[in-house]
């Protein structure tokens, strides 16, 4: 193959891999740590005892972030060019996979409440992906002399059912239970996408109103989970942050750049391995994973480049469709515990993460 051919067959998937620090009570309870990361060789190792002999298994990724890498270091090293093509127009997907527990909505998030009382413009260290892109984005926009356009929207999935997470609406048990009862439909809009009918689109215009965007998404969240009893590690969250940019042609024209990006927490991902085994949960942890399982298997597709990707298999994956595949770039962050007591966990992402690269 040309190195031209390998160029446009080429698929922009890239896996890194985070482990976070133990935690106090992994620290109090002595747990032994089983997982060491070598950041600079991009490997993890895996120590296993079986029948008393130790076992080593080593796991290479695109990128690996250690207990003591902080958020700075994984958005710098890892998110930065994917946002930059954002800017530039292009659809974007950046993935958090793991465990519950290991740090997905830590590394998408961080933590936002500590941000009100903070020097404006400057980020808390804590800070995760999404107000760094928002950052990113407006500092780059606000240095370029155009007009432009910054839209978000928040969703989650439970059981293939979408809830806007920033619709204004009170929160009470019967609203609720009312919008369970009419989830918001997915609607395909003509263009190779779909469209949530009636999902809140958030006009934003500085990047610090950024974190009571989040706030209130997970507010409502939390709310709905303790309200319907929900179990939280079984949903999806998808942030999208639309950018439109006006341009002009040297020919004096108008152009408008529009690039997505977006941002998802996925469900734990225990619920792949074990929901087979709960007979009473089976539908609802059938329909976790499909979204999970489906996105495995279209990720795998555009990765081996088979013909078929069948995005239309689960909501996640049909709410992605524009943005995963063909010229846009895919990340996934994969997440673990160091501790003993989630190694099966830990190995079943590695071999997850490893097998989307
Ligand atoms: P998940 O969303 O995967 O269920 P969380 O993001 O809620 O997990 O993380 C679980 C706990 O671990 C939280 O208290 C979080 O603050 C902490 N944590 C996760 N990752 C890190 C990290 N890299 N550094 C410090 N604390 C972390
Ligand atoms: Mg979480």
């Amino acid at each position: 193959m040309s190195s031209r051919q390998d160029k446009e067959k080429a698929v922009n998937v890239q896996v890194l891999l985070r482990c976070r620090p133990f935690s106090d009570d992994e620290l109090r309870s002595n747990a032994p740590q089983v997982i060491t990361c070598n950041d600079y060789q991009r490997e993890v190792a895996v120590t296993q005892t079986i029948a008393g002999k130790q076992i080593d298994r080593v796991f290479t990724f695109d990128k690996v972030f250690g207990p003591t890498a902080r958020q700075k270091d994984l958005y710098d090293q890892a998110i930065i060019p994917i946002v930059n093509e954002v800017l530039e127009g292009f659809n974007c997907t950046i993935f958090a996979y793991g465990q519950t527990g290991t740090g997905k909505t830590y590394t998408m998030e961080g933590e936002c409440r500590k941000a009100k009382s903070r020097p404006k413009g400057q980020l808390p260290a804590d800070a995760g992906v999404i107000p760094r892109a928002v950052k990113q984005i407006f500092d780059t926009l606000e240095r370029q002399n155009t007009e432009y356009s910054v839209k978000v929207t928040f969703l989650e999935l439970y059981n293939e059912e979408i809830t806007d997470l920033l619709a204004p609406e009170e929160i009470s048990k019967v609203a609720l239970e009312e919008r369970q009862k009419k989830p918001l439909p997915l609607m395909e809009d003509g263009k190779g996408g779909v469209l949530v009918r009636g999902l809140e689109e958030e006009i934003v215009t500085n990047s610090s109103e950024i974190f009571s965007l989040l706030e209130r998404g997970s507010a409502k969240r939390r709310t709905a989970e303790t309200l319907l009893n929900k179990q939280s590690s079984r949903s999806h969250s998808l942030f999208s942050i639309t950018i439109h940019i006006k341009e002009a042609t040297p020919e004096g024209e108008e152009l408008i750049k529009c690039g997505k990006l977006n941002l998802v927490d996925l469900a734990g991902s225990e619920n792949i391995s074990r929901s087979g085994a709960r007979e009473g949960r089976a539908r609802e942890a059938g329909e976790i994973n499909k979204s999970l399982l489906t996105l495995g298997r279209v990720i795998t597709a555009l990765v081996e480049h088979l013909g078929h990707v069948p995005y239309r298999d689960s909501k996640l994956t049909r709410l992605l469709r524009d943005s995963l595949g063909g010229r846009t770039k895919t990340c996934i962050i994969a997440t673990v515990s160091p501790s003993v007591h989630c190694l099966d966990e830990t190995l079943s992402t590695l071999d997850y993460a490893h097998r989307a690269k």
